[in-house]
């Protein structure tokens, strides 16, 4: 399969979880009422959502590769409530702030809910992050945030150098915000439990690569071995949105890689000062994010890019590699050299002004996606309401999300990836030290 991620390559999560056996490709033509293509979070839960509401109507779900694993199995694992934002204290900006931390509390709350549901056992844990800085450059960013927080009782903490220290097991940052929502979890394990939960009127079709489609009466949607005629469609590919001509001029998908330890030894436990499990993001858009999991293994991911054909090669990979491994041996230089057990890309997908894709792009065809790099919670949350929408039900959360702002217009190729490279350049240049 080109064009999308492996099925069989080094993602940590899906590695050190039991193989699943995927379900058949869809080889022949059918007429559905209800097709949704990408089985992400998104597309997980909006067929959960539509199967349980229509028990009587088979809902068809496709994916180009195995369900699940995707950005859904390949991301670090934060179930955000609070984001970190840049300081704007104006009513604007935190009436802004509000509405976006209330959709992502109504995201974790859900997620939360399925995870009892379903009884998804995805090490999650409640252990809050920590928003966190190598220099004082990002002292007023951190005190801003903190006093963005307490204006809307939400709790944070300030750390400084000493007590944070004790916490992470490194001298590596020297203050942080600790916010104390949402959960740190296993995505794959999320999103496995996910799929495990899909009601028998759900007809899950894997490796079955939409080619193209076309919008009418019944959508047709033409895969490499079959055709579907659907009365409703939804789309929830997330960065490959512009690859279905869907989007393209909002948003677009960058290419971010991660790397996973092997679980550290009783000396490295003991070198990192037996901690419990922690997280951290960085103060700077492009410093590194770190977790410390409960069974002992770090996981790093420090780089993002531009991409035009979805992966990588292997000597980027390996360049990526050997960045991940300096990011993790600058805060604990204890560690060996193969401490490395993993490493992946993903898709993600991200619009100029931080605004997501909950649409409906055509009569009766659906589009969501583009959660600009918080998709756990908002790929649940999204994929739950649009099936509402589909199913012509208004709720309070639906409104929420169409009060929020939409994804501004982009440039067209090549001009987008040259834009996007030369900011993310200048933001890297900022977080050197924080990569
Ligand atoms: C490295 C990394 C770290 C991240 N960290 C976090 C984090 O800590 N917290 C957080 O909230 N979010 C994080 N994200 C973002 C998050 O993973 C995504 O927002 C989320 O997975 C989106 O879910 P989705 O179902 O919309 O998309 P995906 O999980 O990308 O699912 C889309 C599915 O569509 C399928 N598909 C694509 N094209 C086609 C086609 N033509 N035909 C059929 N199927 C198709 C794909 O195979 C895929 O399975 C991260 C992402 C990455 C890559």
């Amino acid at each position: 399969m080109t064009n999308l991620p492996m099925n069989d390559d080094g993602c940590g999560w899906l590695n050190i979880m039991p193989k699943r056996q995927p379900n058949s490709a869809l080889d022949k033509d059918v007429n559905a009422k209800w097709v949704i293509v990408g089985a992400g979070f998104s597309g997980l839960s909006a067929a959960i959502t539509l199967a349980e509401k229509q028990p009587n109507d088979e809902i068809i779900l496709i994916d180009a590769a195995n369900a699940g694993e995707g950005a859904s199995a390949r991301n670090s694992g934060y179930l955000v409530d609070t984001t970190l934002n840049d300081g704007h204290m104006s009513d604007t900006g935190i009436a802004a702030y509000k509405q976006k931390y209330d959709l992502n509390l109504e995201a974790s709350n859900l997620v939360k809910q399925m995870v009892d549901k379903y009884s998804i056992d995805c090490d999650w844990n409640e252990c809050g992050k920590y928003y966190a800085s190598s220099t004082f450059d990002n002292e007023d960013k951190l005190n801003n945030f903190k006093t963005l927080l307490d204006s809307l009782n939400i709790k944070g903490e300030f750390y400084e150098h000493k007590e944070l220290s004790q916490k992470l097991g490194t001298e590596f940052y020297k203050m942080a915000v600790k916010t104390f929502g949402g959960a740190m979890l296993q995505p794959a394990a999320l999103a496995r439990g996910l799929i495990n939960a899909l009601p028998a009127n759900v007809s899950l079709y894997e490796n079955t690569k939409v080619l193209k489609i076309n919008f009418a009466n019944q959508h047709i949607i033409k895969c490499k071995n079959a055709t579907i005629k659907a009365s409703n469609l939804i789309i929830a590919v997330n960065g490959y949105m512009a690859q279905l001509g869907v989007k393209k001029d909002r948003a677009f998908p960058l290419l971010l890689t991660a790397s996973l330890t092997r679980a550290l030894n009783p000396s490295e436990i003991k070198a990192i000062k037996q901690v419990d499990e922690w997280a951290v993001l960085s103060a700077n858009h492009m410093g590194a994010t770190l977790r410390y999991t409960a069974d002992n293994r770090l996981m790093i991911r420090n780089s993002v890019q531009v991409t035009r054909d979805m992966q990588l090669g292997n000597a980027d990979m390996k360049l990526k590699v050997a960045h991940h491994l300096k990011g993790l041996k600058a805060r604990f230089d204890f560690l060996p050299d193969d401490i490395i057990a993993h490493s992946w890309t993903g898709i993600t997908c991200i619009s100029a002004n931080n605004a997501n894709v909950f649409d409906e792009i055509a009569p009766n065809c659906w589009a969501i996606g583009c959660y600009n790099g918080g998709g756990i919670g908002l790929g649940c949350l999204f994929g739950q309401e649009i099936a509402h929408k589909a199913l012509g039900e208004n709720t309070q959360i639906i409104e929420l999300i169409e009060q929020r702002p939409k994804p501004k217009w982009l440039p067209p190729q090549p001009f987008l990836n040259w834009g996007v490279a030369t900011k993310l350049a200048l933001d890297r240049r900022k977080a050197v030290e924080e990569a």
